[in-house]
């Protein structure tokens, strides 16, 4: 079983390094790539307990790009964790994202929540905050009934806890990957509700910047998806790449490794690792 594409407690992922990695042992994972958002900070651990075992790691991230008015996800697999550009580009966007953390928190506040900052620091665990973070704890005070209503009335676009970020740009990114010896891959491109077009569009855009691989697999992708997915890797000529997203809790319908297998047409991105 391979996975190219997961989460742990570095960023807003349920699970420690080391259960995450009992996990992989548990369901057979043979190729294992922990992609925390816009951080390195567990791969250097799990690659540690993973020596001399039956799990390869990849070393990799998960960058969060803006893309016209849209974030975008882009893997960088199989990176060199010392590179200076992308340890550079990784203190950028944690400086960012710490600056959006501290503004919802703001918002909530006004919202009528008390000591937002604290509380949030303490579900996370640090303060490398994502949003199911803020959505967590707007479960626990009540505000909201699940993690999926959060998002809906107050941290998703346009509502009124949402901050926008300023990520790096796709090309930024996509070079960074590269400086530092990695292969891009574009996330779960159907989660971005792109029109056909706007799809074809950032793909050229992320081609241009030197970009590889797309995710044909990703999560609970359809089968149909699956085969669409495959046929517009081929168009471009983009490795495929496959992963669970896997979180863990409730975020996660699939489980670590268990995602459909990518489609024979396609070309797996492990190939040119
Ligand atoms: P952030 O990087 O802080 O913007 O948080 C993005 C993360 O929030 C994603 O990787 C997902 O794990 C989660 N997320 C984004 N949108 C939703 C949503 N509508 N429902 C549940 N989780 C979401
Ligand atoms: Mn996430
Ligand atoms: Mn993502
Ligand atoms: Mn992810």
């Amino acid at each position: 079983m391979i996975d190219l594409h997961c989460h742990s407690q570095y960023s807003d992922g349920i699970l420690s390094v080391e259960d995450l990695y009992q996990k992989a042992l548990d369901n057979h994972i043979s190729l294992l790539a922990l992609t925390d958002h816009d951080t390195v900070a567990g791969v250097g651990k799990l690659m540690a307990l993973a020596q001399n075992g039956p799990v390869k790691i990849i070393p990799a991230i998960e960058l969060s790009v803006r893309w016209k008015t849209k974030d975008i996800h882009i893997v960088g697999l199989n990176i060199d964790m010392g590179s200076d550009a992308l340890t550079h580009l990784i203190a950028e966007q944690k400086q960012q994202r710490l600056i959006r953390a501290q503004t919802i928190a703001e918002k909530l506040e006004r919202l009528g929540i008390e000591r937002v900052w604290d509380k949030v620091c303490k579900i996370a665990g640090h303060e490398h905050i994502a949003r199911p973070h803020f959505a967590k704890l707007l479960v626990d005070e009540g505000k909201v009934k699940d993690l999926q209503k959060a998002f809906t009335q107050f941290l998703g676009r346009g509502r009124q806890a949402f901050v926008p970020t300023i990520w790096s740009s796709v090309s930024e990114a996509v070079s960074t990957i590269r400086v530092a010896g990695g292969l891009p891959v574009i996330a779960h491109p159907l989660k971005y509700t792109l029109t056909n077009t706007k799809l074809h569009e950032l793909i050229r855009t992320f081609k241009e910047a030197g970009g590889v691989g797309i995710e044909v697999v990703s999560g609970e992708t359809s089968p149909q998806d699956i085969l669409n997915i495959a046929k517009i890797s081929l168009q471009h000529q983009l490795l495929a790449s496959t992963g669970s997203d896997f979180h863990g809790g409730q975020y996660s319908r699939v489980d670590l490794g268990k995602q459909r297998s990518l489609p024979d047409i396609c070309e797996p991105i492990w190939t040119a690792f």
